[in-house]
């Protein structure tokens, strides 16, 4: 029974049926509370929908004090606690787009002992101005959201996270527990030392989600390829289609409405209200397909979201399994689509060309794209290798595109060797450098007026090529990159060999290639 004295609960069990009605625990929801109620620290990894806000919300409803919820999601806290306000919580939230007066009434209230949770961003935890106002309360426990932000080397890295070891030092008694949806074994470790949760117990739920189907395809005529994919398999569906940037964003919503779908767009260039309005319709209404960039999602709970689609290629893997993951929360089959192509990986690497930052964070952006690409060209199952990608192994799930259609494999090691070698004649005999379009012009033997200006006709590699089509060479340089066996440079994504390519251009070494689907060569000849 809750003591109107303290206003908590005696049990988690008594929280869970009152509050949120709930009949049992899920998984190990049940040890995580009882973790951090009996005053012990605990390191989450669960995936999205798995249930992990009660891992925090019900413990600060049994111990004494308020929970102290540090989350990146600004814009969301408003609705979470408003979610908690309507059953019965005593939750409040303290970020920069609050006015003096609300400000102050929430810190009354967290003084007086009021409140059961208080979200917090995480800039606010580095201020010493916000440590002393704490100290006026009573501290229930730390709960630290999206926890792998504070990984270096994770994907979404936020600097404010590193603010957060220091609750350790000054709050020693007061137990913590950091959550996260995605973290490979490094991340996990990352967090485990930074945040000091050397003594934590670690809970660790698989991260597979069984109703996701995974499928990425060969990218010819991207919004074709996409509607196509909606109007034959979620025709009245709620869905997420993610693009690289605003502009592909507005064209890719607009194509979609004007072939008939209830499409909306979504990105930070957008109007707030536009946007606060475009996603209220997404979470209110049936069938509506939110089309945006990387901004959109974190946090959103539709549990009805029955495809998210990408049709860029994500910078991670941890970005794509994140983003694919806001499919299926109810756990009814949903499918997570993918296209890329070439052109994609050309335009990656060279934004991390030319990203700011030093050499160090460039590698690890590389690092994240090969990871990506590899998933991207793998021949075996999509989970097996997306699961063993955060550490967990797997069986082939008979579920995705290459466990239903095993792609065939054929050997490119000639054609690897005739673009490898076309590739080094040109840098060490001309001391010159193209793109994946010109090269495949010399294989094939085209008189382009490219090829006539510099004689490359006259290469003892001109025309070896022809027995391939132009959208089979561009499937080999795409393999190739994602091999490491080739890399994209500049601007211009001017191709250069790799010291791994020695080996094959030796006769050492053979090249598997991925089997390409014609279908997509006729839409891409229809695209140029
Ligand atoms: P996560 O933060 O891990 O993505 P949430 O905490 O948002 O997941 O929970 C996902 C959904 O599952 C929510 O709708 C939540 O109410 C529900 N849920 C969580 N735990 C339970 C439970 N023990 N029994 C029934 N539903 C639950
Ligand atoms: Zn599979």
């Amino acid at each position: 029974r809750r003591n109107p004295a303290t206003a908590k609960f005696a049990t988690a069990a008594e929280a869970l049926h009152t509050v949120f009605g709930y009949d049992s625990f899920r998984g190990e929801q049940a040890e995580i509370i009882d973790q951090l109620i009996g005053g012990g620290d605990a390191v989450v990894l669960m995936p999205t929908g798995g249930g992990k806000s009660l891992c925090y919300q019900i413990p600060s409803l049994v111990r004494a004090g308020t929970g102290i919820v540090v989350s990146p999601l600004i814009a969301l806290m408003q609705d979470q606690v408003d979610a908690l306000t309507a059953v019965g919580v005593r939750a409040a939230f303290l970020n920069s787009s609050q006015d003096n007066e609300t400000r102050d009434q929430v810190e009354r209230d967290y003084i007086a002992g009021n409140l059961d949770l208080l979200y917090v961003a995480p800039e606010r935890l580095s201020s010493e101005a916000t440590k002393r106002f704490l100290d006026r309360g009573e501290i229930a426990l730390f709960a630290i959201d999206e926890a792998h932000c504070v990984s270096q080397w994770g994907h979404d890295f936020r600097p404010d996270y590193l603010a957060l070891s220091e609750l350790a030092d000054r709050w020693p008694d007061v137990p913590r527990i950091a959550l996260t949806a995605t973290a490979t074994d490094a991340t996990h470790q990352e967090i485990t030392s930074r945040l000091q949760l050397g003594e934590a117990k670690h809970f660790v739920a698989s991260f597979d989600r069984p109703n996701i189907q995974y499928r990425i395809v060969n990218k010819a005529e991207p919004r074709k390829q996409l509607l196509s994919f909606i109007k034959t398999e979620h025709p009245d569906d709620a869905g997420i289609v993610y693009a690289l940037s605003r502009k592909s964003v507005e064209a890719t919503a607009e194509f979609l409405q004007a072939s008939g779908l209830n499409a909306l767009p979504y990105h930070a260039g957008l109007d707030a209200r536009v946007r606060a309005r475009n996603q209220a319709r997404f979470l209110r209404e049936d069938g509506i397909i939110i089309v945006a960039t990387i901004a959109f999602g974190m946090g959103i709970d539709k549990p009805d979201v029955r495809f998210v689609a990408h049709i860029d290629l994500p910078k991670s893997v941890e970005g794509y399994y994140q983003e694919t993951g806001r499919a299926g929360r109810d756990g009814l089959p949903s499918t997570g689509w993918l296209t890329y192509g070439l052109q994609d990986v050309v335009q990656q690497r060279r934004m991390i060309d030319e990203s700011p930052g030093d050499l160090a964070h460039r590698r690890k952006l590389s690092a994240h794209l090969d990871a990506m690409l590899a998933l991207c060209e793998t021949v075996d199952c999509r989970r097996v290798n997306l699961l063993r990608y955060f550490g967990q192994q797997s069986e082939p799930c008979g579920n995705c595109d290459t466990c239903i259609t095993p792609p065939a494999a054929w050997d490119g090691t000639i054609p690897a060797q005739k673009l490898l070698s076309t590739i080094v004649r040109l840098l060490r005999e001309r001391n010159q450098r193209f793109g994946a379009g010109h090269l495949v012009d010399i294989l094939r033997g085209k008189v382009t007026p490219r090829v006539t200006q510099h004689g490359h006709d006259q290469l003892s590699t001109w025309s070896i090529g022809a027995d391939l089509s132009d959208q089979q060479w561009r499937g080999v340089v795409r393999q190739l990159l994602a091999q490491g066996l080739l890399a994209t440079h500049g601007e211009y994504g001017v191709l250069a060999v790799t010291d791994a390519a020695a080996e094959v251009l030796a006769g050492n070494r053979a090249v598997q290639l991925r089997h390409e689907p014609e279908r997509a060569e006729r839409a891409e000849r229809g695209a140029r």
